[in-house]
């Protein structure tokens, strides 16, 4: 084994105060696209760049062709949790690990059995009518968006835009579009929980992006663990910086 891979679980194994912090890398590697690598989302040919699609305006002015992108891009089925999600799951039922903290929008976690699991950006798995707030799930939208691709042509108004059954409101997903706030208590709990934490593992993320990267300053141990395949201008601060993909590091644990 890795001499910094042997150091990672000797950290592990004697310690029942470890929050994970994540970033996209932890799900490409089960299939879903990294909206900011060089091979993600931003690179990909479309009518408006995505961070354009992707923003509060957008979806409030042009609703129809924001399901149109996010159909293709954010509604994908098939992508299930890899040996990271499933060892974090795993470390949370040990009571080792306290939470997860999370960019990623697609529920993994939880599929992979985590419970503790802070979304700062939201989630793909919640979505609610703007006007009743009824609530939604998944294949709820799914269905509901591919019933407007029927009904309706591309250029009208309700193509592919899904609608509540109650009240016949827009439905919008509980993700955190460009232009949008983060939510304040997933933010203030994230904090928190950094800032107990004995062990802080942040993986999967360049920590390129703020306020997500900012978090990492509420930490005050010795313990900090980076993973990622580059390297983060974080790298110097860590006491322990592993080159690599999350899950395969996982999987030595
Ligand atoms: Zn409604």
């Amino acid at each position: 084994m890795d001499e910094k891979i042997a150091t990672l679980k000797k950290w592990v194994d004697e310690s029942d105060n470890i929050v994970f912090f994540g970033g996209a890398g932890v799900s490409t590697e089960s299939g879903i696209p990294d909206f900011r690598s060089v091979d993600g989302l931003y690179n990909q040919k479309y009518d408006y760049p995505p961070e354009t699609i992707l923003s509060h305006t957008f979806f409030m002015r042009k609703t129809s062709e924001f399901y149109k992108f996010y159909k293709d891009k954010l509604l994908l089925e098939g992508a299930k949790p890899n040996k990271a999600h499933l060892k974090l799951a795993e470390l949370e039922k040990a009571g080792k690990l306290k939470a997860v903290i999370t960019q990623n929008i697609d529920g993994l976690h939880q599929e992979a059995g985590s419970k503790e699991v802070m979304e700062l950006h939201g989630s793909v798995q919640r979505n609610y009518c703007m006007k009743c707030h009824a609530f939604y799930d998944f294949a709820a939208i799914k269905e509901k968006v591919n019933e407007a691709a029927e009904k309706y042509k591309p250029g009208d108004a309700d193509y592919m835009v899904p609608k509540c059954d109650k009240c016949g409101g827009i439905i919008k997903p509980d993700v955190v579009l460009y232009e949008e706030g983060l939510d304040g208590l997933t933010m203030q709990k994230s904090v928190q929980y950094i800032q107990n934490a004995d062990v802080l593992i942040i993986g999967g993320t360049s920590l390129a992006v703020y306020p997500a990267a900012g978090l990492i300053d509420y930490y005050r141990g010795n313990k900090l663990v980076l993973v990622n395949l580059q390297p983060t201008p974080r790298d110097r601060y860590a006491n322990l910086c592993i080159a690599g993909k999350i899950g395969e590091v996982f999987s030595q644990l």
